[in-house]
């Protein structure tokens, strides 16, 4: 493939462009779109070939109210408040929680940080920005100009295809930009209506304002940006000949560059995974799953993703389902007993914190899919109600004894379990223990007591030490705590 630029030095990367309105966030049925044009981005990078994402974001685009509920999940005040802003561009108005400098803005930033944290980096095109500063110019005052005479060559070309509006006006009046009618353009001036302000008006060409109408904005940032490839939805390619009219609007018109087209097929979730997907799938996993059969529609439910998690392996021979059921009772209490470990090498923290990650990820597609949570608990109340004095005692020896040979060096071994179950072999009063250390510890399930003796973190197993001494303390222990006591006052 050349890589050079026309003057034959350097190199032009291979521009693939996404698209989308930041009027609010949504959930993983936005994502398709990002993820699959990285997703060339990187099979570009792949074969040698230097290839940047885009994302330009529709912010002239006005707001609707179905996209208001969603942006402000559906918060009745804000809903009221910002009612008088549907029509007007995005860029134009306020933030609804006051931290941006517009609400466009804020729903930029935040797709922004959905998309980082699947690793996907692309270089955000404000699309209203471009418009101010000049740079769709010369492909609006083409349009102008050559108004009628465009709209006869589309409906010539293009199936029947008769645009009344070829650009969209924003009324200088009500600022709105989904309510005009253009009626006319005509040596240098254009006249619309405005449906909201109830009003025929008339400007000159030169100080209109407002965008191309989709499919010709379309074709204006192809030759704009000059994409190479961009991802386009079913949906919009089902809307008959909407990249035909681009086409053709770009190669008669606006310079004729046409990329290459990426489509991608509808995704449909269950409600009840909306929002859960980003939670509880790693962000590998959740791109893979997206892309899967891409020219295809989705349909997202419960037991498809299940079903998909059984089989996509997170190492050679483990599939993620795998994971959270054989190893996640583990490495849930584990990782955080290893944090009171000192790390011995910067790798070591990568490695914990991909481990931490991984294990986070696990937990809450595990309370998701199988209603199970594994992590450290703290003890109630109620778990030592009518517990016999032996079995608190010898609960009280068993977490001193494997505190003891954990302080020795021992770790997580097999040779430390082994010592803790002779431990309790030795011990009548034993079969007692088991369930009530797991009352104690909240582990209904997973792992088993001598593990759990094993892994649990010290200054955990500390505590619960603490608080069965204080159960299990002799009168004459008692004695000695005041005498301590009365011995610290004297000091004082
Ligand atoms: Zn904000
Ligand atoms: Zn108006």
């Amino acid at each position: 493939m050349n890589q050079s630029a026309p003057n034959g030095f350097g190199f032009t990367p291979h521009i693939v462009a996404t698209g989308f309105t930041t009027a609010f966030l949504g959930d993983e049925r936005t994502l398709r779109e990002f993820v699959a044009g990285d997703l060339v981005v990187r099979t570009m990078l792949k074969r040698g070939r230097v290839s940047v994402l885009y994302l330009i974001n529709d912010t002239y685009d006005p707001l609707n109210e179905r996209q208001l509920r969603v942006g402000v999940n559906k918060d009745p005040a804000l809903i009221e408040k910002f009612k008088p802003f549907c029509g007007r561009p995005i860029s134009e108005i306020p933030d609804p929680y006051g931290c941006h400098d517009s609400y466009a803005l804020h729903f930029t930033e935040a797709l922004l940080g959905r998309l980082h944290s699947l690793d996907i980096h692309p270089v955000v095109l404000d699309s209203y920005q471009a418009y101010q500063s000049g740079l769709y110019a010369p492909f609006v005052a083409q349009t102008l100009e050559g108004y009628a005479a465009i709209q006869e060559r589309l409906a010539a070309n293009c199936q029947q295809y008769t645009p009344r509006n070829l650009f969209r006006v924003q009324c200088p009046e009500c600022r709105c930009i989904d309510a005009t009618d253009i009626r006319g353009v005509e040596a240098g001036w254009v006249a619309f209506h405005c449906e909201r302000c109830g009003k025929d008006m008339r400007q000159v060409t030169g100080a209109v304002r407002g965008k191309l109408a989709w499919k010709l904005d379309c074709a204006a940032r192809w030759n704009l940006y000059q994409i190479d490839t961009e991802t386009f939805s079913k949906t919009h390619f089902a809307d008959l000949g909407t990249l035909n009219i681009s086409k053709f609007v770009s190669q008669e018109i606006f310079g004729g560059k046409i990329p290459a087209i990426v489509k991608y097929g509808d995704l449909r979730l269950s409600r009840e995974l909306s929002g859960r997907l980003l939670e509880a799938l790693p962000p590998r996993m959740l791109k893979a799953l997206l892309t899967t059969r891409l020219r295809r529609d989705l349909d997202l439910t419960r037991d498809y993703v299940e079903n998909f998690c059984r089989k996509y392996t997170i190492r050679p021979g483990v599939s993620y389902v795998d994971y959270v059921r054989q190893e996640l009772p583990r490495k849930a209490l584990a990782l955080e007993s290893e944090l009171e470990r000192p790390r011995q090498t910067s790798s070591d923290g990568h490695r914990e914190s991909a481990e931490n990650e991984l294990v986070a990820f696990g937990n809450r597609f595990s309370a998701f899919f199988y209603n199970k949570r594994y992590d450290v608990r703290f003890p109630v109340a109620e778990a030592f109600d009518g517990i016999e004095p032996a079995t608190l005692t010898t609960a009280r020896d068993a977490i001193r004894h494997a505190l003891h040979l954990r302080d020795g060096g021992m770790h997580d071994s097999e040779a430390l379990k082994l010592q803790i179950k002779n431990f309790f072999a030795d011990r009548p009063s034993a079969p007692g223990v088991y369930p009530f250390l797991r009352k104690v510890f909240g582990q209904t399930d997973g792992p088993n007591i001598t593990s759990l003796l094993a892994i649990l973190p010290r200054n955990y197993l500390n505590t619960v030490h603490l608080v069965l001494s204080a159960l299990t303390r002799t009168p004459r222990e008692d004695h000695e705590t005041v005498a301590f006591d009365r011995g610290e006052e004297k000091a004082a």
